[in-house]
């Protein structure tokens, strides 16, 4: 109990220093705290010594050994891209979810196979607001509904604000899909559990993204709408490099966004975050550069590889090798993030 503290210190430590990742977890703990046009702002001071908001947030504290001992049953493996059982190229067979999807449509495969299984009854998901470039919180319990969620939107979008609402529907087996950052507050739920809502056995598939940075999501819809004009913002893509462009689908049209142009508008939070690859997921998802409409798919417990092989058995999900040197360079990109997060 030593290291949590309540929402003094979470303002002192986290927000005043502007190092919210929106993860959205204090929000769904807490009546004092919201999120208000894509920021995270106290309403009321709170007195509570040992506060679930400070307990829960990703950026106060991070114990990797008991988070590791935890999911992984063992040490934390604090190099390359962490604890793994296996490393595959993946996408979805179904044509519909492939095409909405933001890479090859494995997060979404993932999740269907699990709700069809009964391996979860929920999944908090990240869904679009009309015409937004941000997403928010939304917890989908069917196939349309998790279908709808596709897409990544590249901006903070506290969705784990509405976990509260799936244990207040009372969801016994909630899936979560999570950028690293809201990876490690799930992971502190579970450990710490400071209301006894049994979170560990109620959330029992975490699929983590790949991450190297979200837009803070009040800038960055400022800066589309207001600087550039665009409206009714539409899928948003990275292309890979050498592009260094962000694209934009827009009222019919693409528009092409330099990225040098928007990384200003980056969370600081991800300047100092360490994990790219979401190292405590039960199993995690990327682009795979060089080969469009394919994921990275990382399989790292017991649960991961469930879910993978639910989906393979009812054939959603297609898998590949993914090369050694593939791999290597994943690994490098990911332990560059870490150093630069050290620095
Ligand atoms: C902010 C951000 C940064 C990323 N950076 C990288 C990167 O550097 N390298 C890389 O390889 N991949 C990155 N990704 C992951 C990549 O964009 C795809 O999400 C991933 O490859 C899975 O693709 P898919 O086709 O399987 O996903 P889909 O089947 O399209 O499903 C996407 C899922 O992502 C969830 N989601 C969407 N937006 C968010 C959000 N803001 N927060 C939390 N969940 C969300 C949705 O709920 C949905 O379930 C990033 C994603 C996001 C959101
Ligand atoms: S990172 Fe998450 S838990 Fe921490 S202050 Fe921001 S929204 Fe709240
Ligand atoms: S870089 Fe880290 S802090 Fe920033 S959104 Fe991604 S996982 Fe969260």
């Amino acid at each position: 109990m030593d290291q949590i503290h309540g929402l003094d210190e979470l303002s002192r430590r986290v927000l005043d220093k502007g190092l919210c990742a929106s993860c959205g977890s204090c929000v769904g703990r807490c009546p004092y705290v919201t999120e208000f046009k894509g920021r995270t702002v106290v309403l009321h001071r709170c007195t509570v010594e040992h506060g679930r908001c400070f307990a829960y947030c990703p950026m106060t504290f991070f114990d990797p050994e008991a988070a590791s001992r935890m999911v992984f049953g063992t040490r934390a493996e604090a190099s390359g891209i962490g604890r793994y059982e296996d490393v595959k190229a993946s996408r979805a067979t179904d044509e519909t979810v492939a095409e909405a999807a933001q890479g090859g449509g494995t997060v979404t495969s993932l999740l269907i196979a699990a709700l069809n299984s009964g391996m979860i009854d929920s999944a908090v998901l990240t869904s679009s607001i009309p015409g937004e470039a941000r997403g928010r919180g939304f917890v989908g319990t069917t196939v349309a509904e998790i279908a709808s969620c596709s897409g990544s939107k590249f901006a903070g979008s506290h969705s784990l604000s509405v976990l509260r609402e799936a244990l207040d529907q009372g969801r016994s087996r909630i899936g979560v899909v999570a950028l690293p950052c809201q990876v490690r507050s799930l992971r502190k739920m579970a450990l710490y559990d400071l209301k006894q809502e049994k979170l560990r056995e109620r959330v029992p598939l975490v699929i983590g993204l790949f991450c190297n940075w979200a837009f803070s999501p009040r800038q960055f819809a400022e800066f589309l709408g207001k600087e550039l004009g665009l409206g009714h913002i539409g899928k948003i893509d990275i292309p890979p490099p050498p592009a260094q462009v962000l694209e934009v689908e827009t009222q019919g049209r693409t528009v092409s966004v330099p990225l040098d142009l928007v990384r200003p508008m980056i969370q600081d939070a991800c300047r100092v975050c360490p994990d790219m690859t979401a190292e405590f997921a039960d199993v995690s998802v990327g682009m795979y550069e060089g080969r469009p409409g394919w994921n990275t798919l990382v399989v790292r417990t017991a649960a991961g590889a469930g879910v993978v092989g639910e989906a393979l058995a009812a054939a959603g999900l297609e898998t590949d090798v993914f090369p050694s040197e593939n791999l290597e360079h994943l690994k490098e990109a990911s332990e560059q993030k870490r150093t630069r997060a050290a620095q």
